[in-house]
């Protein structure tokens, strides 16, 4: 019998927090300066005799993440010296949280919280040739630390998937709560993978930690990889050569790396820093107060969407992910407050509205008055698809704000329903046609639908569809 292997996941998350100011001083917090060391002050950059002040919207939006996973907030909490020597990190300590983290416990797409702490962030450094510079921009910057429990998989497949959708919903929840912008690529948020393969559910295999994933394409590809890697030395009876390491990621060659292999565990002294006051969360926070003024997440409004409107999953997923067209949908279902009317809606704007950009720019909305109109003349069958498809983008675009309705009688493009109208654009084709119209009356039934498209195009796309295809087989069943 084929041996099983166990892959077991656990991941740490970083994400920089979005507040005015760093974490300790009053610099501005500025992802987006491009001039380095603009955003330093003594106090980020360590100059002797300043001390460091407790940034309140930081603690805030820890407290906030942690409402949110459903995790215990500390009564008490406090920070503490994380020491080590390193030209990122000017004190020669990363203030950062040990025993007492502001969250515990908790969950989310299917990993358990271990806890959620807040430190700082340290500086960038470039390296180059023959030196390296250091950026003090980031230094300094309020930094949220995740750490899951080890989650034990049944296949490398799984496992990766399972954890490239953790990253995902992870961030989903800090856009939605608005305390940061995580974005991957930016290094925003930062996702570190400690894997392992077991050939027993109940010990743990030797555990490499995998870094530098700046996307969730590579989270997965990452950590499918390594599983594979280590699974495929247990299986050759190599179980030995997995060492315990940190391991990077080569996009280029899709592969990870070893970067260092881990020298005798870090020594790094925590102690609880004495320049910051410890903190009663309890005291300070009305916690029930913050957890009532959650805004709705992501798993409630997919519950929501799908009882509410009954639309299919992915197209809930397309209002997750974009907050432009999911407000102007929510918009649009209250006015239309019609299940029916609802999902027409969402067809055209997951299907049609989605491909129109306006001077290259994504997620363009019309006005809801209008698209709203739009929807109604199409359910009452007073435009074909193809006529509402043809007003969405206009009334997207350069019609912005203008009425469908107005647009559609100007441009003569009402449904015609009216038989003696579109019997004359029938007839016209019909007398146009006269091989396809043999080939029909030879046997040939499909021909008939190459005249339908003659006729409906004819028509600007305004001529009932069903109407044509009826009147056509009528005019050519005549002797
Ligand atoms: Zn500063
Ligand atoms: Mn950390």
């Amino acid at each position: 019998m084929e041996k099983k292997y166990y892959p077991t996941i656990g991941l740490e998350v970083h994400a920089e927090l979005k507040t005015n100011t760093k974490m300790f001083c009053s610099c501005k917090n500025n992802p987006d300066e491009e001039k380095p060391n603009i955003n330093v002050c003594p106090v980020c950059m360590a100059h002797p005799g300043t001390l460091p002040v407790i940034n309140k919207k930081a603690i805030e939006s820890v407290i906030k993440v942690g409402l949110a996973l459903g995790g215990d907030i500390a009564d008490f909490t406090e920070f503490d010296r994380k020491n080590y020597f390193y030209p990122d990190i000017p004190k020669g300590y990363q203030i950062s949280q040990y025993k007492y983290p502001i969250v515990s416990g908790g969950s989310l797409a299917n990993f358990d919280i271990t806890r959620v702490h807040l430190e700082e962030d340290t500086a960038n450094n470039k390296h180059f040739d023959s030196y390296s510079l250091v950026d003090f921009n980031r230094g300094g910057v309020p930094l949220m630390e995740l750490v899951t429990e080890p989650n034990t998989f049944d296949n490398a497949e799984i496992a990766a998937k399972t954890t490239s959708n953790f990253a995902k919903e992870l961030q989903l929840i800090l856009w939605y709560l608005g305390v940061s912008e995580a974005n991957m690529e930016k290094g925003e948020m930062r996702v570190e993978a400690n894997i392992s393969v077991s050939e027993n559910q109940k010990v743990l295999g030797t555990k490499v930690e995998v870094k530098n994933l700046n996307s969730f394409k590579s989270v997965e590809k990452a950590i499918k990889f390594e599983l594979d890697r280590m699974t495929e030395l247990l299986e050759n009876g190599k179980g030995e050569d997995i060492v315990q390491e940190t391991r990077g990621w080569d996009e280029a060659k899709q592969k990870t790396f070893s970067q260092r292999k881990k020298e005798s565990s870090h020594d790094y002294r925590y102690f609880p820093e004495p320049d910051l006051p410890k903190m009663k969360l309890h005291e300070v926070f009305d916690l029930e107060k913050m957890k009532s003024e959650l805004p709705e997440l992501p798993v409630e409004k997919r519950t929501r969407y799908k009882n509410d409107f009954g639309i299919k999953d992915e197209d809930i997923e397309i209002y997750i992910n974009d907050l432009i067209y999911d407000a102007f949908f929510e918009k649009v279902a209250i006015i239309l407050n019609n299940k029916e009317k609802t999902k027409i809606a969402s067809n055209f704007i997951t299907n049609d509205l989605i491909g129109i950009k306006e001077f290259g720019v994504n997620s363009v909305v019309p006005e809801v008055e209008g698209f709203v109109e739009l929807v109604n003349l199409f359910s009452e069958n007073i435009i074909s698809s193809n006529v509402a498809k043809h007003l969405l983008q206009l009334i997207t675009t350069r019609e912005k704000g203008n009425s469908p309705l107005k647009i559609a009688t100007e441009k003569n493009l009402l449904q015609k329903n009216n038989e003696g109208e579109i019997k004359g654009i029938v007839e016209k084709i019909i007398a146009e046609n006269p091989e396809v119209v043999a080939t029909y009356k030879a046997g040939k039934e499909n021909a008939i639908m190459s005249l339908v498209g003659k006729i409906i195009k004819e028509s600007n796309g305004s001529a009932n569809p069903q109407i044509v295809i009826k009147m056509l087989k009528d005019l050519l069943a005549r002797p």
